[in-house]
């Protein structure tokens, strides 16, 4: 709590009575904090993919260019770091972008089983390297009001979630319903599940469940963080339920259309 004391004179200058106004800074410093400690973790990130570029291109240079199978090996780790350094850049950015608007952007009347559509054909060639199997099931033709790039957003998130974190042929369920004005959407896979203490992390920028057993999946640990951001932004909410080695379910409830008061009275 920041106080400022405000003397008010008459016009003889004397002090006549004080104003005190006490500003409630909480949220800044909060905010104040979320952004330092967002750099920091995104200096962080970077790091350990730029060094394995610089120590594997220095050690190339130094000598291990001559051997055709160790430079082989080394420019596949080189290629695999710059292609994760840019996942990671793009997904950094679209974070801060969201961030810096102060509206959701021009919203439209979006058919929910065709979002889902274009997103399966996004994700057509990680689903079928890994032979997933994926279903739609539930009421179809449901309509949301919502900026179309936010739903495919939510859904493009989520779904390769569930691709990456499952084995192969692996089951990936996409459950659409309207519950209570909301569209209910569910990704359900039967893939590794997220451990009971880690449930409540797992949305915070970053982090990611056991670095060790997601390195080789790729990823920044941000994608959660941005389906969380959009969807509290849209008004909505996310669960997370999990049993490890048996499936995750990741449910969001997303307001059909968001009711303009000022409208409704006129
Ligand atoms: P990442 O880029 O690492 O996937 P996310 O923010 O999308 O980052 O997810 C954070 C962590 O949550 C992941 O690293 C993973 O450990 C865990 N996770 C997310 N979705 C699933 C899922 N469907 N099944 C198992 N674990 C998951």
């Amino acid at each position: 709590m920041d106080v400022h004391v405000v003397p008010i004179f008459n016009d003889s200058l004397e002090t006549l009575n004080f104003i005190v106004l006490l500003y409630d800074i909480t949220e800044i410093r909060r905010l104040e904090k979320v952004r330092t400690d967002f750099v920091a973790n995104v200096s962080h990130e970077l790091r350990t993919p730029i060094t394995a570029l610089k120590g594997f291109s220095e050690t190339l240079l130094d000598g291990a260019l001559d051997d055709n199978d160790v430079l082989v090996e080394f420019l596949e780790i080189i290629n695999k770091e710059a292609g994760r350094l840019d996942v990671m850049v793009n997904d950094i950015l679209q974070l801060s972008k969201l961030e810096q608007r102060q509206d959701n952007g021009a919203k439209d009347i979006i058919n929910v089983n065709e979002t889902i559509e274009d997103v399966l054909k996004v994700l057509s060639q990680k689903i079928s390297l890994k032979d997933i199997h994926v279903n739609i099931v539930g009421q179809k033709g449901i309509e949301i009001e919502i900026n179309p790039d936010h739903l495919k957003q939510i859904i493009i998130n989520l779904v390769s979630n569930a691709v990456a974190y499952t084995p192969e042929k692996g089951k990936v369920t996409i459950e659409i319903g309207i519950t209570d004005n909301n569209l209910k959407l569910s990704v359900v896979d039967n893939g590794m599940g997220i451990p009971e203490n880690q449930l409540n992390r797992i949305f915070e920028r970053f982090y990611r469940v056991d670095k060790s057993r997601s390195r080789n999946i790729g990823g920044t640990g941000l994608g959660l963080s941005i389906v969380k951001w959009l969807v509290e932004n849209n008004e909505g909410h996310i669960e997370v339920k999990s049993e490890v080695n048996q499936w995750t379910d990741f449910t969001v409830w997303l307001p059909i259309s968001i009711t303009d008061n000022n409208n409704e009275e006129n």
